[in-house]
């Protein structure tokens, strides 16, 4: 790598070949000073558009350069080759080379030349099974975030740790009686050790995104080797391990009802403590089941007064009708895959079993959103419709295997008000919806599929409305060089004032919806033959993810060339993981530089920020939680984003 006076801003940029000595407490964002050369690290099918992106501050070294690729073995397969400059953004020069031409399988470097000076990319790679990858690292993620388990090093250079939490178990009831069963199991999310439920895109939503990935790409995951449990493909066992967790935190309430107990938090002298334990997993509770220091289910409105978990529909103790139907629609769908392999027959969680806990779900909660002349409830929001529509279609698809002839025609019943409701109701500039409205699309796609047998041409268009009039637009905004998916909304500012806001980048990081925003264009792409959809698909959901943005990340741990230098993730007190690194974790994302004071997201400048501090030995300050934090969801926004890019390529 060429060194120059920016050198050291280069070598922090990509903190994971520098020592924390050197740059310790140093903060240096948003983008690196010295020109770079963006590429997909990981690499790029051989029938793929191939375009790379070339960054610098200062134009004169961007105005006349050219390109060439090597090889590496360090033959010149194209030289001299012309760029086009695509203008300025986020206060860099843009311009651009393609080298779609190349398509013999290798691994490759693109050299920018000018002034005298040459910029090398990354390397990467070009043949047919590059992304396979791509799915064994993002399932593995799982395996080490596994909570009451003992992970161990199935990824070279990457520790596990000891069996943590096997003592969770703790609920309280209605009558806040004090209850003692085991719910071990599960995964750590967000950067610490609790574990979530309360959102429908918790711990539920991983279940079906595991389940989902597989059923739709099941060849390349029978093909990867297995690593652990069971001799059944590793997103197999990894949707089972899920899949244990979600029956295990089903209760009944005092009717009798199926409900979902809410989140797994820690306790410090009898009070909620649950961000207070910045140790090793293994050691925040004795393991002793029934002993005081065990972890209990509780909304984060007991834990930590988040007013927005106070009001809950069935009892504070319980997740809402929207959390629930998740769960059911993972535990139908996991059983559907699960039923294929002989390994849990005998288990408490067979298929037959976890098919019987999501039709207790269903029951126990479609009479708040479905009444019994199958109208639907108005007042339910947008969130409990489509999860109630994945469960159904999961249940729909059991009955029809099953030949319940009742069931299905009830299922039918449901489903079908739901959809019309979903549909009629979709307003694809509607920002309320900006984060469901991926899978929402994904939900009517699956149901019009598995339960009528063919898309509806409603659903079609509908679309190819939403496609046209928000992935293309926002890819085709003229200093949009990366192609990059944006976002809307609404925005209250001054109170009284509302107005409407399209942005790149937010508060959190979104890798996720970055992700499934690439699988409804894909399905559109699928349904309309619009070339324009599939590229921007491998725009996001590869390109982007995998090193062609702006800070030249592979936002995949242990895969391409830069990596994060830290994460926001308690597994950084691991003797041998200092950077609190899970292979394969997709952290949430490029955010916005954090609000000043008492400022508002949006106030701020719409560049492109990621937390790069470095962790300074004895001192545990991990990077920026709003970034760089390893929330399971982006995993599992990813694994649809991407088996649905896959699938339907061609
Ligand atoms: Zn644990």
């Amino acid at each position: 790598m060429r060194k120059d006076s920016a050198g050291l801003i280069t070598l922090v940029a990509i903190g994971l070949f520098v020592t924390s000595s050197v740059i310790a407490g140093i903060r240096v964002m948003p983008v690196p000073e010295t020109p770079k050369v963006l590429v997909n690290q990981v690499g790029y099918w051989p029938d793929m558009e191939k375009v790379f992106i070339f960054q610098a501050n200062d134009q004169s070294v961007v105005a006349g350069a050219v390109f060439d690729v090597v090889n590496v073995n360090g033959t010149v397969i194209l030289q001299d080759q012309p760029m086009t400059y695509d203008g300025l953004l986020w206060h860099n020069h843009y311009a651009s080379g393609n080298f779609t031409s190349i398509v013999a399988p290798g691994t490759y470097e693109v050299v920018v030349r000018g002034g005298g000076a040459a910029w090398r990319s990354p390397r990467f790679a070009i043949n047919d099974g590059v992304y396979d990858i791509l799915f064994e690292r993002a399932v593995e993620f799982y395996y080490y975030q596994r909570c009451g388990y003992a992970p161990t090093e199935i990824v070279p250079g990457y520790v596990g740790h000891l069996i943590c939490h096997a003592d969770d178990g703790y609920w309280v009831d209605e009558a806040g009686a004090v209850h003692w069963k085991n719910m071990s199991g599960g995964w750590h999310d967000a950067g610490d050790y609790g574990k979530y439920m309360e959102s429908e895109y918790n711990t539920q939503y991983t279940v079906y995104a595991l389940a989902y990935a597989y059923e739709t790409c099941k060849e390349i995951f029978n093909g990867l080797e297995s690593k652990y449990d069971t001799a059944a493909p590793d997103i197999v066992d990894e949707t089972v391990w899920g899949a244990q967790y979600l029956q295990k935190v089903i209760v009944p309430d005092s009717l009798g009802d199926a409900r979902v107990l809410c989140n797994i938090f820690r306790r410090e002298k009898g009070r909620f403590d649950r961000m207070g334990y910045w140790g090793v997993p293994w050691a925040d509770t004795d393991n002793v089941a029934n002993t005081s220091d065990d972890r209990m289910a509780a909304s984060l409105f007991i834990s930590d007064g988040d007013t927005w978990a106070e009001h809950h529909e069935y009892s504070i103790c319980f997740v809402n009708s929207a959390e629930a139907m998740m769960v059911a629609a993972a535990l139908a769908k996991a059983a559907w895959i699960e039923k294929d392999f002989p390994y849990w027959n005998d288990e408490p969680y067979n298929a037959t079993n976890l098919v019987a806990n999501a039709t207790a779900l269903h029951d126990s909660h479609v009479g708040l959103i479905i009444n019994a002349t199958y109208a639907v409830n108005r007042s339910q929001d947008w969130s409990t419709l489509w999860t109630t529509l994945d469960c159904i279609t999961e249940l729909a698809r059991w009955a029809n295997y099953t030949h319940d002839d009742a069931a299905w025609n009830r299922y039918i019943m449901e489903s079908n008000t739901l959809r019309t409701r979903l549909i009629n109701r979709m307003d694809t500039n509607s920002s309320s919806v900006w984060t469901n409205i991926h899978d929402t699309v994904m939900a009517l796609f699956h149901h019009d599929a598995v339960v009528n047998g063919s898309v509806g041409t409603d659903l079609v268009d509908l679309i190819g409305r939403y496609t046209n009039e928000t992935i293309i637009p926002a890819a085709n905004s003229t200093d949009n060089v990366f192609k990059f998916y944006k976002s809307n909304t609404w925005i209250e500012d001054p109170p009284g004032t509302w107005y409407f806001y399209e942005y790149y980048f937010h508060y959190w990081g979104h890798n996720w919806a970055t992700s499934t925003a690439a699988a409804v264009a894909m399905l559109g792409y699928n349904m309309s033959g619009n070339q324009e959809l599939k590229l921007r698909a491998a725009d996001n959901v590869v390109h982007w993810m995998l090193g062609r943005n702006p800070l030249d990340l592979c936002q995949v741990e242990s895969l391409g060339t830069h990596n994060l230098p830290i994460y926001h993730h308690r597994y950084a007190s691991i003797p041998g993981n200092p950077r609190g690194a899970s292979p394969g974790c997709i952290p949430n994302g490029i955010a916005r530089a954090p609000p000043i004071e008492t400022g508002n997201w949006w106030q701020v400048e719409d560049l492109p920020w990621y937390d790069m501090r470095s962790p300074i030995p004895g001192f545990v300050e991990l990077g920026d939680f709003r970034s760089n934090e390893p929330y399971i969801t982006d995993n599992a926004g990813f694994l649809i984003g991407l088996a649905t890019f896959i699938k339907y390529w061609d």
